[in-house]
């Protein structure tokens, strides 16, 4: 098994547009990482310099420990899939399947028998004799896998291989993918703007942003303790509320956020009180999730206001209350929020460091 490391690799397209900005990662062999962000973010070309398909401006990538920076993409031993898996018009689904393994000069029955045996997995098996143009997207993208996984790959690279299919086929195929990819135990990197995809899918998610990479982590990490708002922001539906606060730390060391005329109090066990409890005064960004709230008319309710609209969900109800807080734009901020502090308590102190420079920044701002 082959773990990737990308070493300060960046790309300048055109001597002019920053696309890849000195990113440095670790794929550990056998790890599904997911490359999730906003369109134009630089995902598609990370990718591409993986797989060989785009110059490096500047950088190094490792494929285990060989430095695959200058090879050809025919030598890098990797199985890509596109959102238009594009195949070859005249041949079946077999010729499709088998051409890696015949470019590889595979015994013939052997390779016949393993064509057969991936178009089984990918429950295409009654379209083998049929050409592209006789398939639905659904069934042409599966080819397109069945092609990029018979030939056991070093690295696997996928580009939104689902994002051309409607919403059932999308969380058929998605589930398929993922136990496939799972139980061949390559290395795989893919790109995606759907969370949905990037949560399900991932053993890490690497969320990018402006040709960077914001926060990376399992699933459970980046959508509980984002690493800036911007990341908390982009994960989540209904999006999450940021809001700006200023910390109140009372005699006893009780934490009290401050939301323009409301607060909220914090039970001073929480762990955010813990870290709050010596920065009276910071300015800090608040993000709760609507499942954080209780609608209730009780008078000694935290948060007051007045309700707006509620929407039906299909599961739940969502409520939209108007409060008069100062809510913030995720799009403008790149900043540590002060719920990132699960990772503090972990013992890594690189947060904690960020998260006393950021209320530095807070309170001198
Ligand atoms: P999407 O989700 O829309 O595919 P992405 O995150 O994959 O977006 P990229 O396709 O990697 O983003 O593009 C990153 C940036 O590089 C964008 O600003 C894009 O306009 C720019 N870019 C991409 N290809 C080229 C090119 N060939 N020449 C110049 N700029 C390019």
């Amino acid at each position: 098994m082959t773990g990737i490391r990308l070493d300060s690799v960046t790309k300048v397209y055109d001597g002019r547009y920053l696309a890849v900005d000195d990113v440095s990662l670790e794929v550990p062999a056998g790890e599904f990482l997911v490359l999730l962000g906003p369109s134009g973010c630089g995902k598609t070309t990370l990718l591409r310099m993986i797989a060989g398909l785009e110059d490096i401006t500047a950088g190094d990538i490792w494929f285990g420990r060989s430095n695959i920076t200058m090879l050809p993409p025919k030598e890098r031993g990797v199985a890509l899939v596109f959102q238009n898996g594009a195949l070859y018009p005249n041949r079946t689904t077999r010729e499709n399947i088998l051409f890696p393994l015949q470019m590889a000069k595979e015994e013939p029955a052997e390779a016949n028998a393993k064509a057969v045996g991936v178009a089984r997995i990918l429950q295409i098996d009654s379209t083998l004799d049929r050409l592209p143009r006789t398939l639905s997207g659904g069934q042409r993208q599966r080819v397109a896998i069945g092609r990029a996984i018979v030939r056991q790959p070093r690295v696997f690279l996928m580009d939104e291989p689902l994002s051309n299919l409607d919403a059932t086929m999308r969380t058929e195929l998605r589930q398929e993918l993922g136990a496939m990819v799972r139980d061949l135990d390559v290395t795989t990197v893919y790109v995606t703007h759907d969370q949905i995809e990037a949560l399900t899918l991932a053993d890490r998610v690497a969320v990018m942003r402006n040709g960077k990479i914001e926060d990376i982590g399992t699933p459970e990490e980046v959508f509980n303790d984002p690493a800036t708002a911007f990341v908390a922001g982009f994960l989540g539906s209904p999006r999450i509320n940021l809001m700006s606060a200023t910390v109140k730390v009372t005699a006893h060391h009780r934490v009290t956020l401050e939301l323009g005329t409301q607060s909220i109090a914090l039970p001073p066990t929480d762990r955010r009180s813990l870290i709050l409890n010596r920065h009276d005064g910071a300015r800090v960004i608040v993000g709760a999730r609507s499942d954080a709230f209780t609608l209730t008319s009780d008078a000694d309710t935290q948060l007051t206001g007045s309700l707006r609209t509620l929407e039906f969900h299909g599961n739940q109800w969502i409520a939209f209350v108007e409060c008069g807080l100062e809510l913030v734009n995720p799009d403008l901020v790149g900043v540590q929020p002060p719920t990132a502090v699960r990772r503090m308590q972990n013992g890594h102190t690189r947060h904690a460091a960020e998260h006393e420079s950021l209320l530095d920044k807070l309170r001198n701002a």
